[in-house]
């Protein structure tokens, strides 16, 4: 069994047409975040918990922000590579879990929605849940969303 944990922070994006995707889901009329892909914070949480529980590094490493050819990449298919990465090393999903931070949007429309994508990208069980930072810090003041995430991969 290997465990390995993730966590990203896109700020909003100041770019009104930008969607905000969240674990692979377009959330309707919110406010994009920023980055170079998608800025899909869930999914970058866990693809690094995926490639750091096999030891293969970060989500940066596989995939540069440097590189022309990720500019607004789907970050489902980054992890859809990446998990097949962590095959090739010999490991599959046993189970994730995701806590996204957010004061805004509201989430839990959404959430049953990214669980049923996720889970099927990692073809694992996967608990996606949402928080708010109760208007602590940045995140609290809603400059941006956080994510953490957790997954446990076990030998194939
Ligand atoms: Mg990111």
């Amino acid at each position: 069994m290997r465990i390995g944990q993730g966590i990203d922070i896109h700020r909003f994006s100041e770019d009104p047409h930008r969607p905000l995707v969240l674990g692979g889901v377009v959330i309707e009329g919110a406010r994009g975040l920023g980055g170079h892909s998608d800025a899909d914070a869930v999914c970058h949480a866990l693809s690094d918990a995926v490639l750091g529980a096999v030891g293969l590094g970060d989500l940066g490493r596989h995939f540069p922000d440097t590189d022309p050819v990720w500019e607004g990449a789907n970050s489902v298919g980054l992890l859809t590579e990446v998990v097949r990465m962590a095959r090739d090393q010999g490991y599959g999903c046993v189970n994730a879990d995701c806590t996204v931070v957010a004061d805004a949007p509201r989430l839990a429309p959404y959430t049953q929605a990214m669980i049923d994508t996720l889970s099927a990208v990692l073809g694992a069980p996967v608990s996606v849940k949402a928080t708010r930072a109760e208007g602590l810090g940045a995140l609290g003041r809603a400059e941006g969303i956080a994510c953490v995430a957790i997954v446990l991969l076990e030998q194939l």
